[in-house]
């Protein structure tokens, strides 16, 4: 049994749902588009789920977050794929592909060929099994990548309010739950083993600010160390958490978010990968001519930077999303994928957007006590890089224009006295 379409979308995430609304806004024919995804629910804005999902009063719920209302774009249900003629297999996992034979295999048996196919498998969540720690399938341990996990993360926190949480990992997804749990009424302790949450990213300036404003809202920090075991008790539940340096932390419930790793598998040995990713150029297209590739799962070019990069933030999904669309269908009209990577994360009441690259040397700005403050990253003699917390609209769009400019820098001093007004002149 088998069906053939003109464009298959593969994985059904952000990127698919942004990628949908740009073949219809570019007069897709009815019946020529499928998508393929292993959830059994259409597109949606996968951020919301460490965030609006998981607050106790009014929590978002589905279809209110399907794409593509990130970005104040249509809200596309079921119902929209319906009206514009595209076919959705959802709830169904593609098991192997094809590239030379131009097709896809589902779990269920069935092959779906393409002419052109999009990969936009995103990544799943590193389990701490890849790390030598066993029983993380206890049902009071979560992840969170899908909704999947978010419902049954609910779940397991309104089973725990009053309780002790665990949070392994210090990276958003550890921090945004933290928060969750916290607002949830449940007592937090992270445990990470680098100097500083958010270490990818935060100077340990920025990173004390928030641990600050954490640890006034009753989170304790664990740091410099790993978590080496769980303790169960008969019914299989963990019931406490077990330190490399030997502290033993009491558990009702543990949330991991140690990082994740894309969805490459299917390909391997089909594309040339690169950087953990499915390697594309300034097309988004594979070493596969009729592959493209988009999101979490791609490495491509970054002009700005003259390098390629994986990217694993939702704006990077959404843009390339697009691009890819309009590289398939208005080939001579578009150029190359020319983007400045943005991620941003909400907690409590705060909020920060950071732009670019984070090397170089760090100048900080602004008032680490109050609400707004900083930082540029400056490499080689060009400001590359933008973080800002608290700002308005007209002030993340100042730091993400000026980073794009990446204007030649001379003096740090200078720079760190005009602060946030360097970017608004810029
Ligand atoms: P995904 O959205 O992950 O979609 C991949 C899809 O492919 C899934 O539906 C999956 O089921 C499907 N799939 C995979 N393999 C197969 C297969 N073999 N067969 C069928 N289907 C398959 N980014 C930010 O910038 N800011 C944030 O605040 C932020 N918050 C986040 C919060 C959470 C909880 C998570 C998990 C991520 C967050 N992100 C955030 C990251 C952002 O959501 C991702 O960068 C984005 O979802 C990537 O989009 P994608 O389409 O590439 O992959």
């Amino acid at each position: 049994m088998g069906r053939a379409f003109v464009y298959v979308i593969l994985g059904g995430g952000v990127a698919a749902g942004y990628a949908a609304l740009e073949f219809v806004k570019k007069g897709v024919s009815h019946g020529e588009l499928c998508i393929i995804s292993e959830e059994a629910v259409v597109p949606y804005e996968r951020p919301a789920l460490s965030k609006g999902f998981l607050l106790p009063e009014d929590p978002a719920r589905l279809p209110s977050f399907h794409t593509c209302v990130g970005s104040n774009e249509e809200r596309l249900t079921p119902k929209w794929y319906k009206e514009n003629g595209i076919e959705l297999v959802i709830g169904t996992r593609v098991k192997s592909a094809d590239v030379r034979r131009k097709t896809l295999l589902t779990a269920t048996g069935e092959t779906i060929s393409y002419q052109i196919l999009i990969i936009a498998t995103g990544a799943r969540a590193l389990k701490l099994e890849e790390f030598g720690v066993t029983g993380s399938d206890a049902e009071n341990v979560c992840y969170l990548r899908d909704l999947a996990d978010a419902t049954r993360l609910v779940n397991v926190m309104q089973c725990c309010s009053g309780g002790d949480a665990v949070v392994i990992g210090g990276g958003y997804i550890g921090m945004e739950c933290a928060a969750s749990l916290v607002i949830n009424k449940i007592n937090v302790t992270m445990v990470f083993p680098e100097a500083h949450c958010m270490a990818r990213l935060f100077t340990s300036k920025i990173a004390s600010y928030y641990e600050d404003f954490y640890k006034s809202k009753g989170v304790k920090f664990i740091k410099g160390t790993v978590l080496s075991s769980f303790d169960f008790n008969p019914v299989g539940k963990v019931t406490a958490v077990n330190l490399r340096d030997g502290s033993r932390l009491p558990a009702d419930m543990v949330v991991v978010g140690i990082g994740i790793r894309p969805n490459t598998s299917l390909f391997e040995g089909q594309l040339t990968l690169e950087k953990g990713g499915i390697k594309v150029n300034g097309r988004l297209q594979s070493s596969n001519s009729s592959v493209y590739a988009v999101g979490d799962v791609a490495t491509f070019p970054v002009k700005l930077f003259g390098e390629t990069r994986r990217l694993e933030h939702v704006d990077s999904a959404r843009k390339s999303a697009k691009h890819v669309v309009a590289a398939i269908m208005e080939p001579d009209k578009i150029g190359e994928f020319d983007y400045l990577p943005f991620f941003y994360s909400r907690v409590f009441t705060l909020s920060w957007q950071f732009y670019g690259d984070g090397v170089g040397e760090v100048v900080h700005f602004g008032d680490f006590s109050g609400n707004t403050f900083g930082a540029y990253w400056v490499s080689k003699g060009h400001l590359i890089g933008s973080f800002l917390e608290g700002g308005t609209k007209e002030e993340y769009e100042a730091i993400a224009k000026a980073t794009r400019m990446m204007p030649a820098i001379e003096d740090l001093a200078e720079l760190e006295r005009q602060g946030l007004g360097f970017a608004l002149t810029a």
